[in-house]
């Protein structure tokens, strides 16, 4: 497997990606969640490491599954092929 993107969720698609957890999220919210990953396709893998904080940022870049522009943290996953 090879890494052919990089990108950057939000910290809801992030959640949802690695823990399959839209729990307590609005409909509308949870669609688009669930759309961008179905987008993204199923060999989405997180590409941070929470202990070293290596791959996790702040800002207000659009999250590449829900295209939230929202100034929070954003976490480096990679898709692979
Ligand atoms: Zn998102």
């Amino acid at each position: 497997m090879e890494v052919t993107k990089e990108l950057e969720l939000c910290n809801l698609c992030a959640l949802a990606a690695i823990n399959d957890d839209t729990s307590g999220l609005p409909e509308a919210m949870v669609s688009a969640i669930n759309e961008g990953l179905s987008r993204l396709g199923p060999h989405l893998v997180p590409s941070f490491d929470f202990d070293s904080g290596e791959g996790v940022g702040f800002g207000p870049q659009p999250c590449a599954c829900c295209n939230s522009a929202l100034w929070g943290a954003r976490y480096l996953f990679a898709t692979l092929a």
